[in-house]
């Protein structure tokens, strides 16, 4: 499922690849992941780094950013973006810039790209198959026990008529149930929010856990009524691929960004 998903791209211009979202691009609809091949950023970003907020000199992220956008065949001009703010607020943009302290975008407006950056965490993507509306949503542990997921799929049907059946999601690539070893404090978050969550944690001796955002993830939108074959998981480990991915656990804190980008074409004419 996830291989014919999510479609590895190599080779772009200036040697950048990503994923190209091919399980969500119904006539219209574009969806795209970035990957650390082909930037201009030294170590300890070494890649295209998306991020101007951590550490890198922003003129190389632009020319990062400018890179990703000529290989996914989007206009900067066009783009959205949230504060990310590691909550469960969704905003419903009709135009580019900043939604402000954000974790979840949606819209029904060609032309608008909407973006989220995550090193580990989850990108959540949602398409209406019919092509009328689009969502994209960050989700580390704290977004995910919030459940900004199943919040993004009730601000699009809430927003644009839109049934939850007729939705298709994608999860990326973020650290996964094999690297990702969380505390009490997390524990107990996942625990108190969802009656599922002894599914995702595999409990480690020591209070500690390996939690599995893939699947937490996954388990959102299924409570939130998108079919379950209409979830695409994408099962790529950031920290588990040092030569595509950053990973903020893995890198020490200290590392670039990945950014997801989804947005509906605008129509000729
Ligand atoms: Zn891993």
């Amino acid at each position: 499922m996830g291989a014919r998903a999510w479609e590895w791209q190599a080779g772009k211009g200036a040697g950048v690849a990503l994923w190209r979202v091919a399980a969500l691009e119904f006539p219209g609809v574009h969806a795209v992941f970035s990957a650390r091949l082909g930037g201009c950023s030294p170590p300890p970003w070494e890649g295209l780094n998306l991020s101007p907020a951590v550490g890198d000199d922003p003129a190389r992220v632009q020319e990062n950013r400018l890179r990703f956008a000529r290989a996914a065949e989007f206009g900067l001009e066009a783009v959205a973006g949230a504060q990310q703010v590691h909550g469960a607020a969704v905003a419903v943009v009709d135009r580019p810039g900043s939604a402000g302290p954000v974790d979840g975008l949606c819209t029904d407006r060609p032309g608008v790209v909407l973006t989220i950056a995550a090193a580990d965490c989850v990108v959540v993507y949602l398409a209406d198959s019919g092509g009328r509306a689009v969502g994209l949503c960050h989700a580390g542990w704290r977004g995910t026990a919030a459940d900004v997921a199943g919040r993004s799929v009730r601000a699009m049907t809430a927003s644009f008529g839109i049934h939850p059946g007729d939705l298709v999601a994608a999860i990326s690539p973020a650290i996964g149930p094999c690297c990702y070893e969380v505390d009490g404090p997390v524990i107990r978050a996942m625990a108190e929010s969802a009656s599922w969550a002894g599914d995702v944690l595999r409990i480690r001796p020591g209070g500690h856990a390996l939690l599995d955002l893939w699947a937490a993830n996954r388990r959102r939108l299924l409570d939130a009524g998108v079919p379950a074959a209409s979830i695409h998981v994408a099962g790529i480990c950031t920290a588990c691929h040092p030569d595509r991915l950053y990973s903020h656990r893995r890198d020490g804190g200290r590392t670039g960004r990945m950014q997801g980008a989804l947005w509906l074409a605008e129509r000729e004419g």
